[in-house]
């Protein structure tokens, strides 16, 4: 199964995506992480990347779309993968196209997860991460059962990403207004869009996603 989790910033493709890893037994690829795990390297691209992503822009559809492409040929996306921060503009949108055509694979699904703009900013600005197994929590809204413990591996050390202050955010958010939001028409004309309401509580979005997966 290969799929296209669209959605704004914090809409919550992450937290679905590492539910249905477990549940279709296929892989997250999230360029963000992939982006960050450059960026912890501290390599001179890793430094180039870090400015960008810190003031909320876009990298090069160059380098995403080389990344992804050597990304999918390896053995864990063998079962399928779940795109998550991928494609962000119509042209790595078509570049996928053209990618997926010369590997023979097909897209099962481009599912586009509903948000309302003030909610985002709350969700982000509250995010933070387990830093031993990176499962994800949020200040108000997904706590850990016991506070300061991980609910997955009992780690008691967590992150918070650079970018997820207000300023950031809103630069991403007109990023993703301008040059994101706009590929939906991209799916939707060749009738492989799906939404989901974004805003239901975590549980209910993962049980509209796997109605739509089957
Ligand atoms: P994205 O990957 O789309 O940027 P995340 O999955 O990281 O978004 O979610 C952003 C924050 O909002 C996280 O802290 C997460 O715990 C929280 N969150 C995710 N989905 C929901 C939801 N349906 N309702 C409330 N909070 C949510
Ligand atoms: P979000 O939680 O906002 O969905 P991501 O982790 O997907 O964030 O992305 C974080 C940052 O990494 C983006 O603001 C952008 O700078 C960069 N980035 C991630 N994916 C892409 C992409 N497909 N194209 C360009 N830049 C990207
Ligand atoms: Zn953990």
């Amino acid at each position: 199964m290969k799929l296209i989790l669209l959605g704004a910033p914090g809409a919550g493709k992450g937290t679905q995506a590492k539910r249905l890893e477990e549940a279709y037994g296929i892989v997250q690829l999230s360029t963000g992480d992939m982006l960050r795990a450059e960026v912890a390297s501290g390599s001179d691209l890793g430094k180039e990347l870090k400015a960008v992503m810190e003031a909320g822009n876009l990298v090069t559809d160059e380098l995403i779309i080389s990344m992804i492409s050597s990304r999918v040929d390896q053995d864990d996306c063998a079962k399928g993968y779940i795109l998550d921060g991928f494609p962000r503009t119509t042209a790595q949108a078509e570049a996928l196209d053209s990618m997926l055509e010369e590997k023979g694979q097909k897209l099962d699904s481009v599912i586009e997860m509903e948000v309302d703009e003030e909610v985002l900013v709350g969700r982000i600005t509250g995010r933070y991460t387990c830093a031993k197994c990176g499962q994800g929590y949020h200040d108000e809204f997904q706590k850990p059962a016991k506070e300061g413990v991980c609910d997955k591996c009992g780690a008691t050390e967590f992150t918070r990403r650079a970018d997820d202050n207000e300023e950031t955010v809103r630069s991403r958010l007109v990023a993703y207004r301008e040059q994101t939001a706009p590929i939906a028409s991209h799916y939707d004309a060749k009738g492989m869009l799906k939404k989901v309401d974004g805003m239901a509580d975590i549980d209910e979005v993962t049980s509209q996603l796997k109605a739509i997966l089957g």
